[in-house]
């Protein structure tokens, strides 16, 4: 009898440690699946981070491509979801009869984790569809077009010479290349180099071609020829320069055109945006620079012309400004000189970050639904530009010009020789900033300059007050 009792007692044992190892088993289940729950949870979260931010921005391609992945691991939550509500109940069937507290506890854990799940899951299909609308509406072109460059019979033997070296460098085809991978376009757009009879550069939306007459070329190498003291090889640098400048600015029209852009304000304003925005995003600060440059110098005759403020341009001198609050405003930093040497003024500079996010922010979003999978703003091919870039930098002009120049090219608006920094009227006696709105009344018979405070204060003139 006792040994029966003895072998009962086994038995039970045997019966109950078993028993507690299913039930063991069953809650791990519960907690491997949880753990993989969480890790999807916070990947969901990261993302959701991502995309919208990248709405906000504008770069609607990536934010899409994020939503797709955003899908997927919410398919993956759902499974998960599945298969925890599965152990879940598994769990629970083994305890029910056994009347225990801490497997009840652990009951009443599951199920209200169960609970936050499904809720979190509802969350993730409403951002879902908060994205579907978002970018309702948003039209994805097919690409049907490239920019094409077109050289034209040139007759003048002084043309032959760069439209060989044009050529030659692939120039204008290097650029080109990276936007046509990255942009989907209506249709074919020319890039006609071309002999004009006059110096320009202009799109026309009835051929839907951008032409670049070679007269340009000269005239901008003689411009930089004329007011700067120059190597031959630099002056091939800045011309190089400002035509991607002029290129990137006329490509804009282009755009604008042929995927009927909104713009509210200038357009030219706009375009100087555009092409500064593609360069710098490019790795092409320098360009930008040395187009900043080409509008200084052509400043200088401005004020001599009469200063055109009927034109659908800016000033040659208020485009000079903007070129170097975009670029200052991309990266404040690198770009710091832009204030001292280049003489951009604080006042704009404060905003010249605001300035370039918006004006980025603005060009993402409304170019989003024509740049392919893939791309970003970078869209100059930067390694097939390196390769043919010419050997000289275009950075020796910059260091050259700005050595020689200290004075604020404002002052020289008004009127002033090169190197004065401050104003003032005869009638008065107090100096200001050429740039400021008081400078700009002074009558010219009135005008006096100064090289800077020193020289206004020994004159007997007293800061605005402003
Ligand atoms: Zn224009």
């Amino acid at each position: 009898m006792k040994r029966l009792l003895f072998c009962l007692l086994i038995l039970f044992l045997l019966i109950g440690c078993t028993d507690f190892e299913l039930v063991d088993g069953a809650l791990d289940e519960t907690e491997i699946i949880f753990e993989r729950l969480e890790k999807v949870t916070n990947q969901l979260n990261d993302l959701l981070v991502e995309i919208n931010g990248q709405f906000r921005t504008g770069e609607i391609n990536n934010a899409l491509k994020n939503v797709d992945r955003y899908s997927v691991l919410g398919a993956e939550y759902d499974k998960l979801i599945k298969e925890y509500e599965l152990a879940t109940q598994n769990y629970k069937n083994l305890v029910t009869d056994s009347g225990d507290s801490t497997f009840l506890e652990n009951v009443k854990v599951l199920d209200s984790n169960l609970k936050t799940l499904k809720s979190n899951k509802k969350d993730f299909k409403k951002n879902i569809k908060n994205w579907e609308e978002l970018v309702q509406g948003i039209e994805v072109i097919e690409d049907n077009g490239d920019f094409k460059v077109i050289y034209e019979q040139v007759t003048s033997p002084t043309f032959f010479k760069f439209e060989k070296y044009f050529r030659d460098s692939q120039i204008f085809e290097a650029p080109i290349e990276g936007l046509n991978k990255g942009l989907s376009l209506p249709k074919d757009i020319g890039i006609v180099l071309k002999e004009c009879g006059e110096s320009n550069a202009f799109y026309d939306s009835t051929t839907s071609q951008i032409y670049l007459c070679y007269e340009l070329f000269t005239h901008i190498i003689d411009v930089f020829q004329d007011t700067v003291e120059l190597e031959e090889e630099s002056n091939e640098a800045s011309l190089l320069s400002v035509t991607y400048f002029v290129l990137f600015h006329e490509m804009g029209h282009a755009l604008v055109d042929v995927l009927n852009l909104p713009i509210t304000g200038k357009e030219e304003d706009a375009m100087d945006q555009l092409s500064t925005m593609f360069l710098i995003e490019g790795g092409y600060s320098d360009q930008v620079l040395e187009g900043a440059n080409w509008f200084y110098l052509n400043s200088q005759n401005e004020q001599q012309d009469g200063l055109a403020f009927w034109d659908e341009h800016s000033l040659d001198s208020q485009r000079y400004y903007n070129l170097l609050c975009w670029t200052y405003g991309k990266n404040p930093q690198e770009f710091d000189y832009l204030i001292t040497e280049w003489k951009l003024p604080k006042e704009r500079a404060e905003k010249c970050s605001y300035e370039y996010a918006q004006l980025y922010g603005s060009w993402n979003y409304h170019l989003a639904p024509y740049i392919k999978a893939n791309m970003s703003f970078d869209l100059i091919e930067t390694e097939t530009l390196e390769k043919r870039k010419l050997e000289e930098e275009p950075e020796s002009i910059n260091e050259d010009y700005t050595e020689e120049y200290s004075g604020d090219p404002a002052c020289e608006l008004l009127g002033c020789s090169i190197g004065a920094q401050l104003v003032g009227s005869e009638n008065s006696d107090i100096y200001h900033e050429c740039g400021s709105s008081y400078a700009l009344r002074i009558n010219p018979e009135n005008l006096l300059c100064f090289s800077d405070e020193e020289a206004a204060i020994a004159y007997g003139y007293k800061a605005s007050k402003r």
